[in-house]
């Protein structure tokens, strides 16, 4: 999608730490890290939020779980780590492209807040 900025990211067009990568996931280092490790999970496709994920689409979120695996492993995460996702406005998104958290090495508290 055009003025996408993680279709962008994907696309190669604005420059990412890559983390992980496969026909349908991209994962990258986030640019303002919320934890040592804090990795960006996205489809390659665009998917604006969690709101739009259907029945056509949700296979890429199985995807998305499966590269958390394949990400946890690579980076010796045995310790334990957190996968969020922030739907809309209230839910704390600020960018229109479906996108999950991986974040780990310290202490993540309960509730978030
Ligand atoms: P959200 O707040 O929508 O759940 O998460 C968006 C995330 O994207 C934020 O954690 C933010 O730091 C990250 N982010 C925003 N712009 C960029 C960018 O240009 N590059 C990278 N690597 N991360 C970004
Ligand atoms: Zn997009």
């Amino acid at each position: 999608m055009e003025d996408c900025l993680f279709c962008k990211i994907v696309k190669g067009e604005i420059n990412s730490t890559k983390i992980y990568e496969d026909d349908f996931v991209y994962a990258f280092a986030d640019i303002a890290p919320q934890a040592p490790f804090h990795a960006v999970i996205v489809p390659k496709e665009h998917i604006k939020s969690a709101d739009e994920i259907n029945a056509e689409n949700s296979f890429l979120v199985a995807k998305i779980f499966e590269a958390v695996a394949i990400i946890a492993k690579e980076n010796n995460l045995e310790k334990g780590y957190r996968v969020v996702n922030n739907c809309g406005e209230e839910g704390g998104q600020t960018v229109g492209h479906l996108h999950f958290h991986l974040l780990a090495r310290r202490n993540l508290q309960w509730p978030p807040g």
